[in-house]
């Protein structure tokens, strides 16, 4: 399956499918990259040894001269000394502006490998090639980046990618909690923007879980299809981009106040988007079912949507306005009137905020 991402400048491809790395040559030369230029693989420590001697032969095989660069897995190299270190490699290598790096991996890879790609002498050419589920939504869209010790993706650049090749096969090694929450973002992308999609994902959390081909296929083409959808109204986020944050006000919230330990981003942002739902009824009226098909969808995907510590309500507040859609110490929120469709909703009441917090605190109903 091919969509396509329109942007101001120039729109790219996103395929998916099962076993179509060995398309790769001939994608790349859709994309204008003849066996001419070189390629940089990046990838980390735990996704090389599953995938990268295929994806290098086959474009070797082709004619292409490879490059690689490989770093510790996790999250915590996803930091500007990593970049230095990244950008010394692909130097010393030989990489010019007329090379292509080649994201392979998850979301810190294509983050990572992203921001190289997009300062490295000024801004080359990138392709990703995600191997989570989660990576369905960080491949698209084009933002890049990293780390800093003041906050999580503080430095980054907007530079879309040439291509997204994602080979569903990939995500058979995944470990299951990290599929379980990469499926967050997937039903995220229902939840504001497609009822219909939300519908066909209720009644596919069996099939999906145990990774059925056609249907992870389909789910990841039409989250992919919001993603780009969105990202092509509002690429530098000025403005609805933001619906993308359903969920994530209080799910950035969550993984800060517990230092990035107890919750993957994907339990995180399900159980914020539990918190949303139940935030929609106290400030916009919505009905009651929302909160039921929103928390039932969650729970069908193992997901969770209830949080267990007893921390200090002031202190979460707090880490909310520190949140990057919170302007002025406001509070903002992403709110759904129905299924399917959300809005971006200023200066909310804190103490319904609260009320929603001691709602889904485990133990409460
Ligand atoms: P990740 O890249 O760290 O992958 C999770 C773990 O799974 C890693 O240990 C990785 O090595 C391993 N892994 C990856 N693919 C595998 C496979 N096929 N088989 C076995 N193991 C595999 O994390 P992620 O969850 O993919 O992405 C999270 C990152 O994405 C965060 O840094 C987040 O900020 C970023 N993100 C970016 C955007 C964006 O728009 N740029 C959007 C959402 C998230
Ligand atoms: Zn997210």
């Amino acid at each position: 399956r091919t969509l396509s991402v329109s942007l101001a400048q120039h729109s790219y491809p996103i395929h998916i499918g099962s076993s179509i790395y060995p398309k790769l040559p001939y994608l790349l030369t859709e994309v204008g990259v003849s066996t001419k230029r070189s390629l940089m693989i990046i990838s980390d420590s735990q996704v090389a040894p599953l995938y990268l001697n295929q994806v290098q032969s086959i474009l070797e095989q082709a004619g292409y001269r490879i490059g690689t660069a490989i770093f510790p897995a996790g999250e915590k190299k996803k930091n500007l000394q990593q970049v230095e270190e990244l950008i010394e490699q692909c130097y010393h290598w030989g990489l010019d502006r007329q090379s292509v790096i080649v994201a392979l991996g998850g979301g810190v890879v294509g983050d990572l490998a992203g921001f190289v790609a997009a300062t490295y002498m000024r801004g080359i050419s990138f392709v990703q090639l995600p191997t989570t589920l989660l990576a369905h939504d960080s491949s698209v869209g084009g933002k890049v980046g990293v780390n800093h010790r003041l906050g999580k993706n503080m430095i980054g650049a907007f530079h879309q990618p040439l291509m997204v090749v994602f080979d569903v096969d990939t995500l058979t090694t995944l470990p299951r909690r990290q599929l379980i929450s990469g499926y967050a973002e997937v039903i995220k992308h229902g939840l504001i923007w497609d009822r219909t999609f939300v519908q066909w994902l209720a009644m596919r959390a069996e099939p999906l879980l145990s990774l059925d081909r056609a249907s992870v296929i389909e789910a990841i083409e039409r989250g992919c299809q919001v993603k780009a959808t969105v990202v092509a109204q509002d690429e530098k986020e000025l403005g609805i981009r933001a619906v993308l944050n359903y969920g994530h006000t209080i799910g950035h919230a969550l993984e800060a106040i517990s230092f990035y330990q107890q919750y993957t981003h994907g339990e995180a942002i399900a159980i914020g988007m539990a918190g949303a739902a139940r935030l929609s009824r106290q400030v916009l009226g919505a009905h009651a079912s929302l909160v039921e098909q929103t928390e039932a969808l969650l729970r069908s995907f193992q997901l969770p949507t209830r949080f267990e510590q007893d921390w200090d309500e002031t202190e979460f507040i707090q880490r909310m306005t520190q949140d990057k859609k919170a302007r002025g110490g406001k509070l903002t929120f992403i709110l759904s009137k129905q299924l399917g469709n959300v809005e971006i909703v200023r200066d909310v009441d804190a103490v319904m905020v609260k009320n929603v917090l001691r709602e889904i605190r485990r133990g409460s109903c």
